[in-house]
C-alpha cells in the first residue's frame, strides 16, 4: 500500500495511564484517486511511532467494491521496510519488481522485503466483492536495511487455544512460530474469539504489544478497545489477556522488542537522514516516472499503467528522526 497521507499524524491518543494499555485512535486516509478507498490507520501518530519494529498499522473495510474500483495501488517504492499484507477478506493481485505475482488472500501472509529498494503494485481482483484486511509495516534494523529486496508467502495453520483461534503469520506465540524472515524480534497473529470469551497468551516481557480490533467488542487488560482502534500494551508484562463481550471478535495481535533506532518515514520511505530520503525520492522520481533508468535502486513493475509519482518534499523543513 501507498501513503498518500497529506498531512501526517493529526489526531493526538487517547492517554490512559502509562502502566496500563493506552488506546491510539484511527484517523480516515483516503488512498487516492476517484472513488478512494479510506483505510483506518493507528501507527504512525504524533504520541507513538512504533510498537517494536511495526510502524505503520492500516485497517481497511469491509468494504463493497464490486461496483468501483476496490483498491488500485500503482507502482510506488518502499525502503528500509517490510510490508505485512493480511486479509480478511477479498483477493488483492501483487506485483514487484523482483518479478513476484501474487494473490494476497485471506490467512496468508504475504511479505515483501524492501531493503535498499523495491517497487510494487497492489490491485484487488475483479471478482472480488468485499475487501477487508490490514496493511502493516515493519521497520527494518539498520543491519538489515540495505540488503537485498524479496517477497515471500506463508500460510500459518490455524489452531485452538482454549476458546481462541490462533494465526502467528511472524514470530512465535503459544509455542506456534512463524518461518517468515524478520530482522528483529517480532510478533503477529490473528486472534478470533467467540462472544463472551477470553484468552490470556504467555507473551515476552522484552515486547511491547498492539491489538489491532477488527471486529468484535473487545477489552485488553480490562481495557475496552474500540472497532479499528490500537490497544498498546507496555513493555514488561509476561501475559496479555483479551476478552469479548456479546459479539464474536477478530483481533491482530502485534508485537516486539523495541527497535532501538530513531527513524525517518516519509512517504514509502524509511531512512535515517532526510538526505537519504531525499536520495530515495530523486531516485524513483528520476529512475521510474521519468524513466531514466529501469535497473535502477527500484527495478520495474509489469504493470498496465503509470507509476505514482513522489509527492514533493515539504519546502524549508528537514525530515528529523522519530521513535
Ligand atoms: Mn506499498
Amino acid at each position: 500500500m501507498s501513503n498518500l497521507e497529506k498531512h501526517p499524524v493529526e489526531v493526538v491518543e487517547v492517554s490512559e495511564p502509562s502502566d496500563g494499555v493506552t488506546v491510539l485512535e484511527p484517523r480516515d486516509v483516503p488512498l487516492g484517486g476517484p472513488r478512494a478507498m479510506n483505510v483506518r490507520r493507528t501507527l504512525p501518530q504524533r504520541s507513538r511511532s512504533l510498537i517494536g519494529g511495526w510502524c505503520f498499522v492500516d485497517h481497511y473495510g469491509p468494504d463493497l467494491v464490486s461496483a468501483g474500483p476496490g483498491m488500485v495501488v500503482p507502482p510506488h517504492p518502499h525502503t528500509g521496510l517490510q510490508t505485512v499484507s493480511w486479509l480478511f477478506a477479498g483477493v488483492i493481485d501483487h506485483r514487484d519488481s523482483v518479478g513476484s505475482h501474487a494473490p494476497v488472500r485471506p490467512g496468508e501472509l504475504n511479505l515483501m522485503t524492501a531493503g535498499s529498494g523495491i517497487s510494487h503494485s497492489e490491485v484487488s481482483t475483479r471478482d472480488t466483492t468485499i475487501l477487508h484486511g490490514a496493511q502493516l509495516w515493519v521497520a527494518l534494523p539498520d543491519s538489515a536495511r540495505h540488503g537485498s529486496p524479496a517477497f515471500e508467502n506463508y500460510v500459518p495453520e490455524p489452531f485452538v487455544l482454549g476458546d481462541a483461534t490462533v494465526r502467528v503469520f511472524i514470530g512465535e506465540l503459544a509455542g506456534r512460530a512463524s518461518t517468515a524472515t524478520v530482522f528483529s524480534r517480532l510478533l503477529g497473529a490473528q486472534v478470533d474469539l467467540p462472544a463472551g470469551t477470553s484468552v490470556t497468551f504467555d507473551v515476552d516481557p522484552g515486547f511491547e504489544h498492539g491489538v489491532l480490533v477488527d471486529a468484535g467488542d473487545v477489552t485488553v487488560e480490562g481495557m475496552p478497545v474500540p472497532l479499528s482502534h490500537l490497544g498498546y500494551v507496555p513493555l514488561g508484562r509476561s501475559t496479555v489477556t483479551i476478552s469479548t463481550g456479546g459479539l464474536p471478535a477478530t483481533v491482530l495481535l502485534l508485537g516486539g522488542e523495541p527497535l532501538g533506532e530513531r527513524i525517518v518515514m516519509w512517504w514509502n520511505f524509511i531512512g535515517r537522514t532526510h538526505d537519504e530520503i531525499v536520495e530515495y525520492r530523486d531516485a524513483w522520481q528520476h529512475d521510474v516516472i521519468a524513466g531514466g533508468n529501469p535497473n535502477g535502486r527500484f527495478g520495474a513493475v509489469a504493470y498496465d499503467g503509470r507509476a505514482l509519482p513522489a509527492p514533493e518534499l515539504p519546502v524549508n523543513v528537514r525530515l528529523s528522526p522519530r521513535g
